[in-house]
């Protein structure tokens, strides 16, 4: 990996519950040691809980969090 932080498809999929669990685990340890990714991850779940309680379908949500990565890159 290029960088030591956690992608963010890597958040957005923990923030969804949608990691599985080897992926889960090792993206957990690197939360333990980063606040950095902690806010990020934070950050990923206010913003699906936001849209859930929109009423959102999770595929709209998938939309939404890829158009928010390409406007964060
Ligand atoms: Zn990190």
């Amino acid at each position: 990996m290029s960088s030591p932080h956690l992608d963010d498809d890597v958040l957005d999929a923990l923030a969804m519950k949608r990691l599985y669990q080897e992926a889960e685990s090792a993206a957990i340890d690197h939360l333990l040691v980063c606040q950095q990714c902690r806010d990020r991850l934070e950050e990923a779940e206010e913003f699906i809980a936001t849209l859930r309680a929109a009423g959102e379908s999770t595929d709209r949500i998938q939309r939404a969090l890829s158009d928010l990565n390409s406007r964060r890159n």
